[in-house]
């Protein structure tokens, strides 16, 4: 680096110029907690219990079955689509928000494979990467032992590689869970399609934590949490986006009621709607999706600061910062770095490494209230992770420099090795 490593005071001072900064205001972030895991559950926007209380009392409560019209409910999931919408670069009326993250996979993945089998009935293939989040890989599993599918697992710098004529299907992660590493969604959109396969996008780390452009990417199928850095609560519904080039060919499998042309016709046989009403497949969670709505108008409320695009470069920032001072305040403890340093192939977590005591690095750390989180290795390529998400909404560059000072103490002091931090969670 060829600038000073900046003090606790030039933080303070980024802080005080930060555009951003008021955004903060929209989250309860608990007194002594610095909270690094957004990325893995976002924290409750403060506007979530009122009006969790209002749909409660007044809709349910008091307005009963009248509110599925009166207050908008059964139109819920295209309502909150269409705001998710904003932030993926896709089309008013191309997402809906519903169901969850896998179960959104299995109906895309479902339906890439039919419309493959039908264009291209040579291409019998998956191709994902090794290190994607494993619900996806288990649910591709799944689907090609019903569909005699093969899925090929490759490391990310063997994709371009395994994009042979058999491929019907490349499923990536955008943003890797373990690593933060980045895809360039454009150009592998493009390889994908320029050997004939088809481009699904998962989004889950992508959404709301970097600018995401589906429709110019020209990619084919999408999906995404709600619970992360849409900061929609805990099992928060998820979202699901076709490119409108397809979304009318193929039926989704969970044909449910709700994807229906008619459905208050109730009518013997299924007819699916137009677009991507048909990818919805039952009643879903009222409750739920007004938490959901709550988290996403937070980031539509940074579109009057510069929407995503100012998320992102302080993202970068509040990363790049991260890094550099753990680079120089915890040299000689055997910290290493598996984000990429090039900031295209960044997404908005840093996920460092220890040969020895990742675990109870982070569980120390939680004592202090540095809130990250321990994903482990594979016992080969990759190490065991400290990783820790840097939210730009809620997290400023004080926070940085605190968190990095107190991974140094935990460090200087040895104290990681107490045994109340070695013993594990179910919940890593
Ligand atoms: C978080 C995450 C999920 C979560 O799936 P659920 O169905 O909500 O449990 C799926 N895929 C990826 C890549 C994720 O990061």
């Amino acid at each position: 680096m060829n600038h000073p490593t900046p003090t606790l005071a030039d933080c303070r001072a980024l802080d005080a110029q930060d555009p951003l900064r008021p955004l903060r205001e929209l989250f309860f972030l608990p007194e002594g907690t610095l909270y690094l895991d957004g990325n893995s559950l976002g924290a409750m926007p403060r506007s979530a219990p009122a009006r969790v209380a209002e749909v409660v009392t007044q809709e349910w409560g008091t307005d009963l079955i009248q509110s599925w019209n009166k207050h908008g409910w059964f139109a819920q999931p295209k309502k909150v689509g269409d705001k998710i919408a904003r932030l993926i670069g896709a089309e008013p009326g191309t997402v809906v928000a519903t169901d969850s993250t896998s179960v959104n996979l299995f109906k895309v993945l479902s339906a890439a494979m039919n419309l493959s089998s039908v264009d291209h009935p040579r291409r019998r293939r998956i191709v994902s990467e090794r290190s994607n989040f494993p619900t996806d890989l288990y649910i591709a599993e799944a689907l090609c032992q019903q569909h005699g599918f093969e899925l090929v697992l490759v490391e990310p710098e063997d994709i371009a590689a395994a994009l042979t004529p058999e491929v019907a299907v490349l499923m990536l992660t955008h943003v890797n869970y373990r690593t933060g590493a980045m895809h360039d969604m454009p150009a592998v959109t493009a390889a994908a399609h320029a050997t004939g396969a088809l481009m699904l996008w998962d989004l889950a780390h992508s959404a709301g934590a970097v600018p995401v452009d589906l429709t110019g990417a020209g990619a084919d199928y999408a999906v995404g949490c709600g619970y992360k850095y849409l900061n929609g609560g805990p099992g928060a519904p998820a979202f699901v986006w076709v490119n409108p080039r397809h979304a009318d060919r193929f039926w989704q499998p969970l044909a449910g009621w709700w994807g229906h042309a008619t459905p208050f016709e109730f009518t013997p046989d299924y007819r699916p709607a137009p677009g991507i009403t048909r990818y919805q497949c039952g009643t879903q969670p009222m409750i739920s999706l007004a938490a959901l709505e709550c988290g996403v108008d937070t980031l539509l409320a940074a579109e009057a600061h510069g929407g995503m695009a100012a998320l992102r470069t302080k993202s970068l920032a509040l990363t790049d910062l991260f890094i550099e001072l753990v680079d120089e305040h915890c040299q000689g403890h055997g910290i290493g770095l598996a984000t990429p340093l090039d900031p295209a192939q960044r997404g908005s977590q840093v996920c460092l490494t220890r040969d020895e005591g990742a675990y109870a690095i982070v569980q120390a750390l939680i004592a202090r209230g540095v809130v990250g989180d321990f994903r482990a290795g594979d016992g080969q390529r990759h190490k065991d992770i400290l990783r820790f998400g840097f939210t730009p909404l809620y997290i400023g560059f004080e926070d940085v420099w605190n968190a990095a000072d107190q991974l140094r103490q935990v460090l200087e002091t040895g104290e990681w090795r107490r045994a109340e931090f070695n013993t594990k969670h179910a919940v890593t």
